[in-house]
Order: C-alpha cells, then sequence, then structure tokens
C-alpha cells in the first residue's frame, strides 16, 4: 500500500498531461488528472483544430473563385460566421467528451479545478482538497503575452478570437509569427479587411528567409495588407467595439478587434514552484532533463511549459515517453531532430529540418535547389498563386538536411517525406524516387540542378 493517494498527479488536461496519464495508467500507475478549464486543453479548444476548422471555412472562398475557370458559376455566395462558430463549438463539445471517456477507459481519476502545488508531493485543488502522489507532473502548457501599451486593454489575444460576437467588416492583427500569418489568411479569406501588423521587417523570423519571401508574396497577392516595422503605439475606442488604432509609424487605421499574436509565455502563474525549488530557465519555462525532470525530483515537466518546440504532436510525444520512462520499464530520452511542422496560412507552410541559414552555420557546403511554378490546377483557375519548395542539401554526406514547402497541402506533403528525412535519405535517394504524376510532390524527386550560389 503506497503513502501517497496517486503514483501521479497530473495537473493540466491539454494534448501533453492527457497523454502522459493515460499511458502511464495503461502501465499500471494510480493517476488522477486535474483540468481547470477545457479537457483537451488549448490545441482542442482554442488551438489547432478550431483553427484548422476556421481554415478550411475561409478556404472555401478562394475555391469558389477557382471554380469559374473550370466551368462552374457560383450565382449566389454568401458567408455565415454564426453557423460556423456554433458548429465549431459543437465539435468541440464532441472532443471534449472524447477526451473525458479515454481519461476514464483506463481508471484515469478526474478532477475539475485549479491545481497548486504544496509541497515535493502534495497538489492542493481549489484551495479546499488535498490530494497527495509520488510524483506531479506539471502539463500547463502557455497562455496567450500581450504586451502592455495604451488602450491595450481594448485588444483580444486567441483565446478569443474563435468566439467573435460577429464578423467584423475590417481586423488588425498584431505580429509575424505562427498565429498572426494563420490568423491574417483566415480573416482575409473570409471578407475580412485584414490588416497585419509587424514589428520586423520580414514575417516568420524562425523559417526560411525564402519559405517567409514567398508567403509574405502570397499573402499579399491575396489581398492581406501587411505593415512592416512598425507597432501599436495606442489604441482608443471611438465607438461600441471599434477603435481608432495609431501605429509607431504614424499612420492611424479604424478596426474592429485587434488581435494580439504576440507569442505565448508558460502558464505558471500561482502553480507554487518557487515553493518546492522548482527552477525556471532564463526565458521562464520549467527546466527540466532530457527526461522531463525538474529541479525537484518528484516533479517533472513538459509541453509547451518546458523549452522546445510548442507543437501539439511534441507534447504528445513527451507525455508518451515520460510515461514509459516512469511506468514502462524505462525510455530513451525523445529524439528533437527533423520535427516537421506546418503553418496553415494560405498558402500552407510544410516544412522539416534546417532552414538554409541554419544548415549553413552547421556543414562547411551545402547545396540548395529550388523551384517556383504555377500549380496545374492555376492554369486553369487564373489564380496567380505559386507554388515554393527547397531542398538543402549536407555535399559532404548527400543527405537532404532541410525541406521547406509553400503551396496548397504542404503540411500533408512534408508529413510524408519527414519520415524520409527521419531515415536519413540522400538526394541521391530522392532523384532514384519515381514521382507521382501529376501532382506539385513530384517536384520534390525531380529537382536535379542545384541553384547557382
Ligand atoms: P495545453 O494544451 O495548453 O494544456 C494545458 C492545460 O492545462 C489546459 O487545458 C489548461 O486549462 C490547464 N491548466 C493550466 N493551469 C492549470 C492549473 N493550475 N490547474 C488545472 N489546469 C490547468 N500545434 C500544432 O501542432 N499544430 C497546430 O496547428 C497548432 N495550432 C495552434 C493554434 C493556436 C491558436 C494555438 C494557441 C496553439 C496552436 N498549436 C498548434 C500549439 C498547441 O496547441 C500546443 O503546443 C499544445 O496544446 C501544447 O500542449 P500542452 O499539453 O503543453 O498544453
Ligand atoms: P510566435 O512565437 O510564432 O510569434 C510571435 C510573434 O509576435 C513574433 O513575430 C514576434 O516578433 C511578435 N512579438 C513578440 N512580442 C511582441 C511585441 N511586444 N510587440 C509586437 N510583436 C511582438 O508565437 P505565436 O503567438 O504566433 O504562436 C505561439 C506558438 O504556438 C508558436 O510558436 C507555435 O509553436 C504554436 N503554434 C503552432 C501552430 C502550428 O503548428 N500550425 C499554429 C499556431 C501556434 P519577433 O519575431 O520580432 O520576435
Amino acid at each position: 500500500m503506497s503513502e501517497y493517494d496517486y503514483d501521479l498527479v497530473v495537473i493540466g488536461a491539454g494534448s501533453g498531461g492527457v497523454r502522459a496519464a493515460r499511458m502511464s495508467a495503461s502501465m499500471g500507475a494510480k493517476v488522477a488528472i486535474i483540468e481547470d478549464r477545457y479537457w483537451g486543453g488549448t490545441c482542442v479548444n482554442v488551438g489547432c483544430v478550431p483553427k484548422k476548422l476556421y481554415y478550411y471555412a475561409s478556404h472555401i472562398s478562394e475555391s469558389v473563385e477557382d471554380a469559374a475557370g473550370f466551368g462552374w458559376h457560383v450565382d449566389k455566395c454568401s458567408f455565415e460566421w454564426r453557423t460556423l462558430v456554433d458548429n465549431k463549438t459543437a465539435e468541440i463539445k464532441r472532443l471534449n467528451g472524447i477526451y473525458r471517456r479515454i481519461l476514464g477507459d483506463v481508471d484515469v481519476e478526474q478532477i475539475e479545478g485549479r491545481g497548486k502545488i504544496t509541497g515535493p508531493h502534495s497538489v492542493q485543488v481549489n484551495q479546499d482538497k488535498d490530494i497527495s502522489a509520488a510524483r506531479i507532473l506539471v502539463a500547463t502548457g502557455g497562455w496567450p503575452f500581450v504586451p502592455e501599451f495604451p488602450g491595450s486593454q481594448h485588444v483580444i489575444h486567441s483565446n478569443d478570437v474563435f468566439d467573435l460576437a460577429s464578423l467584423p467588416q475590417r481586423m488588425i492583427i498584431v505580429g509575424g509569427g505562427y498565429i498572426a500569418v494563420e490568423f491574417a489568411g483566415i480573416f482575409n479569406g473570409l471578407g475580412v479587411e485584414t490588416h497585419l501588423v509587424y514589428r520586423g521587417p520580414k514575417l516568420l523570423r524562425n523559417f526560411d528567409v525564402d519559405v517567409a519571401a514567398a508567403v509574405t508574396e502570397e499573402m499579399i497577392k491575396k489581398g492581406v495588407n501587411i505593415h512592416f516595422n512598425t507597432n501599436i503605439s495606442f489604441i482608443a475606442e471611438e465607438a461600441h467595439k471599434l477603435y481608432s488604432v495609431t501605429l509607431e509609424n504614424g499612420d492611424t487605421l479604424m478596426s474592429g478587434p485587434v488581435l494580439m499574436a504576440t507569442g505565448r509565455k508558460p502558464n505558471i502563474e500561482g502553480l507554487g514552484l518557487e515553493q518546492v525549488g522548482v527552477k525556471l530557465t532564463e526565458t521562464g519555462t520549467i527546466a527540466v532533463d532530457a527526461l522531463y525532470q525538474t529541479s525537484c525530483d518528484s516533479i517533472y515537466a513538459l509541453g509547451d511549459v518546458i523549452d522546445g518546440p510548442e507543437l501539439t504532436p511534441v507534447a504528445l510525444a513527451e507525455g508518451m515517453t515520460l510515461a514509459r520512462h516512469l511506468y514502462g520499464g524505462g525510455s530513451e530520452p525523445l529524439d528533437y531532430d527533423y520535427i516537421p511542422t506546418a503553418v496553415f496560412c494560405q498558402p500552407n507552410i510544410g516544412t522539416v529540418g534546417l532552414t538554409e541559414a541554419e544548415a549553413r552555420k552547421r556543414y562547411d557546403n551545402v547545396s540548395i535547389y529550388s523551384s517556383r511554378f504555377t500549380h496545374l490546377k492555376h492554369t486553369l483557375s487564373g489564380n496567380p498563386s505559386k507554388t515554393f519548395m527547397k531542398l538543402i542539401v549536407d555535399d559532404a554526406s548527400d543527405r537532404v538536411v532541410g525541406m521547406h514547402m509553400v503551396g496548397d497541402d504542404a503540411g500533408e506533403i512534408i508529413q510524408g517525406f519527414a519520415v524520409a528525412m527521419k531515415a536519413g535519405a540522400t538526394k541521391a535517394v530522392f532523384d532514384a524516387t519515381i514521382g507521382i504524376h501529376p501532382t506539385a510532390a513530384e517536384e520534390f524527386v525531380t529537382m536535379r540542378v542545384a541553384d547557382q550560389s
């Protein structure tokens, strides 16, 4: 009989917490999970899932325009924001139920409330219920960061954006990362006059420069108004939910909601980490070793609350790794190389491996193969969109070390190639692979001539 109520208590039922709880329980551990907001976490409720549904909704307007070149004429076309919001909400409710069911199936006790660590082996829920555990896992994810400036009380962030009461006529989005470019595409596609305000000279700072340039060009073609090298200076409410937004460059724009997509911070406020000596990194994430143990031996952390890619599949893999390590006979640390990612801007970005700048830093000689072309579909649709692809090869080993695409279904395409990249595929293997014709993806196995540097 254990001296504790549970073997493992997980704080946070998001991607990482649910996976760790579920797998640990299925390996025989007695587990409880605490959630104070939404079962399934950010991804299911205010992240990947609703975002992708809204992305689909916004993309339909482009498909309707593309249809004319194929002989289709859509006489009456209108969009109803309320239908999208309500259908999204119903789907999320369904997913919340599934999350609770899969936890119940393996006897994970589900506790609703806010968890706070009160000792190396104790957690308090909602300041009234105390539970003890041999181990505690912090999987509390992140929270939108909003900088303060005069009028910043009027802005919204990504948690709010899915449930706007109505679709605005005009909208300002601030930031140049994943969320900013995805939502600029979504609202632009839904017919909102969309202004993207970014403090730097180029969007998507952490992506390959050619990818960022290609996406920027496509976004501008589609009608997104991008304001580079500036930021919001102040906001004043002119009428109910109508704002006058003054930029640092002196421009003033009238806008409906102002969406701040200015990054996320670890969600650790009031969690009690300092009392138990859990150390943080310089950036404020929880410091962990390769198997997610914090500086307090009985406390672990994973997902967005630690350093590393803030992506659902990463949080899931970390949860799985930890469960195997603690209750499944041991686990090697997770390999963080060649993690693919997609940005669901329009068109999508799909990427795996190194950017050109990273590859040039790591290897003595690299070859670049790139291609920019009109997708077969757009020869008839008349859509001016271009597809961009880029391969980066380490000359010494011939290994393909970076792969990037901007184009329709880039995420779907790169997911498959990521397996080959992980397996160490060389350019010779790419060249020996027969393409599937006619597809855009076949270009990745037919690029034969390196770019001149
Ligand atoms: P979360 O999923 O954030 O879960 C943390 C949970 O802990 C939450 O449910 C929270 O309510 C709960 N919690 C916090 N504190 C407490 C407490 N004290 N007590 C009890 N419960 C608590 N990733 C992708 O891979 N693909 C995408 O397309 C994608 N799109 C995204 C779009 C948006 C708008 C956003 C914001 C994120 C997106 N992400 C995407 C990132 C992805 O959602 C996160 O990386 C992922 O959810 C991290 O999982 P997690 O388990 O670490 O945290
Ligand atoms: P990102 O880190 O991607 O981008 C944040 C942006 O905000 C950057 O352009 C940054 O500029 C800018 N910024 C930061 N502070 C300020 C400020 N004070 N004023 C003006 N601009 C500022 O964060 P996101 O919020 O877009 O997304 C958070 C994370 O969620 C992502 O990193 C990603 O991991 C995950 N996510 C994944 C998605 C996917 O997989 N498709 C989709 C959405 C989110 P600068 O570059 O100059 O620092």
